[in-house]
């Protein structure tokens, strides 16, 4: 069992560095690396690289290895199913991993009725996919989305993408009819407003002002949001914002579409975040977590919601035995024991952090659900002036510590590691981030 971190180089590794040359020249320049790691093999919430150096890892690839890395049981699954059939596409043929999931996905959907699922490849394709469908169910062409949201790069997800220019730098134009709104980022409120003296401006401003200038709620097929902004920073909303929200879509027709892709699959202490803010999506997109690391993406809704035709919407690699198997096997660890041990440890991650805030000005703001918690660096706290070099920086160093955590936000760092972590893990991440942030503060 590892206990902490091991680094026996310097950072980037001789062999690391071979890598990074090699990369450099074959690979698209457009990734965006925060630190040369160059990982061989990982084990729960470890990661060793190729010259032998071992990292903790707080960010289970981007929120996605939701059991560690390699989890016995779901290698098991992918080896029995490999040796079985690797691919037969869904698009035209049917295969029982596929079905068995979409059954069990369908039972884990808020709500009564039936459900219907539909299997992609990744979390922009889940997000494109229930963008298509909110404008087949109701024959509507717009949609609200919000600004630090995220819902990835192809071109209707980025159309609904407010995170980074960079992002949508020279791709316009992008799918009509989308219209951002500010997100209930309460640290940051785009009307200077305190919660919970503003009423939820950021909400009552959708139905009083857009709705009466130059949106037509009857146009409006879905608000698409995700319930905890993941890429924007982490933003917690208030409790009963998506209420609020939930009640203007319901009022005027419109579909409540969530993008779980990173808050989903039992990260927050439930399956989906959403069920954190006591309201029933019309849909749900989710992939990162779904299946450990094998790629696959897909969208929950209501039987009656899902109604488009045969042929409406397909893709030849989605839902493929091997992710669906190993999806089977995450959802069972989840179920049994992962989602409490994401609230317990969330919990203890947080309480660690809010600690740390006590001692360091720069923490502006510690915020969180489960395992997916955040700090924002400020240059003070009283102008709460974004710190994004400093959070560059601390990520650096602590890289070079052998912790890994990624930003997010324009100053935030996550900390969103496998639903597997100990409270003997939470320890060494925390204890690492005081001393980077000793450093730094000294
Ligand atoms: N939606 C959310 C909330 C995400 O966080 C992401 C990725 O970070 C996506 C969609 C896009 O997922 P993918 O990178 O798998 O296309």
């Amino acid at each position: 069992m590892i206990k902490s971190p091991l680094i026996q180089t310097v950072l980037p590794g001789p062999r690391a560095v071979e890598f990074l040359q090699k990369d450099r020249a074959h690979v698209s320049p457009s990734y965006t690396r925060s630190y040369p790691l160059v990982a061989e093999e990982g084990r729960g919430v470890w990661i060793r690289d190729v010259d032998g150096n071992v990292f903790l890892d707080f960010t289970a690839g981007i929120a996605v290895c939701s059991t560690g890395h390699c989890h016995p049981k779901v290698i098991e699954a992918v080896k029995d199913q490999a040796e079985r059939l690797l691919h037969m596409s869904g698009a035209d043929f049917y295969y029982p991993p596929q079905i068995a999931l979409a059954e069990k996905l369908s039972s884990l959907m808020p709500g009564e009725g039936d459900k219907k699922v539909f299997f992609g490849n990744s979390g922009t394709e889940a997000v494109e996919g229930a963008f298509k469908l909110a404008r087949w169910h109701t024959k509507r062409k717009l949609n609200i989305a919000f600004y630090g949201g995220f819902h990835g790069r192809t071109m209707g997800s980025l159309s609904l993408t407010a995170s980074k220019n960079v992002q949508k730098k020279r791709y316009d134009p992008f799918v009509p009819g989308v219209t951002h709104v500010p997100y209930a980022y309460c640290y940051r409120c785009d009307y200077n407003l305190r919660y919970p003296e503003c009423g939820l401006e950021c909400v009552r401003w959708i139905e009083d002002s857009l709705f009466r200038t130059t949106i037509s709620p009857e146009d409006v097929a879905a608000i698409i949001i995700e319930p905890i902004q993941g890429e924007g920073g982490y933003v917690v909303p208030p409790p009963d914002y998506h209420k609020e929200l939930y009640a203007i879509a319901k009022k005027y027709g419109i579909l409540f579409v969530v993008d779980e892709v990173q808050s989903g699959m039992g990260r927050t202490g439930k399956m989906f975040a959403i069920e954190h803010f006591g309201v029933l999506p019309d849909i749900i997109s989710v992939a990162k977590g779904i299946a450990s690391g094998l790629p696959l993406g897909a969208i929950l809704a209501p039987s009656k919601i899902m109604d488009w035709e045969t042929g409406s919407h397909s893709t030849t690699f989605g839902g493929n035995p091997l992710a669906c198997r190993a999806a089977l096997v995450t959802i069972e660890l989840l179920e049994k024991t992962l989602m409490a041990n994401a609230d317990v440890q969330g919990n203890r991650l947080l309480s660690g952090l809010r600690n740390l805030q006590k001692v360091y000005e720069s923490m502006g703001d510690v915020r969180g659900k489960g395992l997916m918690a955040a700090v924002e660096l400020v240059k003070d706290r009283h102008t709460r002036k974004p710190h994004e070099t400093l959070r560059d920086d601390i990520i650096q160093r602590a890289f070079r510590k052998g912790l890994l955590l990624l930003g997010c936000g324009k100053s935030s760092i996550r900390f969103c590691p496998a639903l597997t972590v100990s409270a003997d893990e939470i320890e060494v991440c925390i204890s690492i981030f005081d001393e980077v942030l000793g450093e730094v503060s000294g």
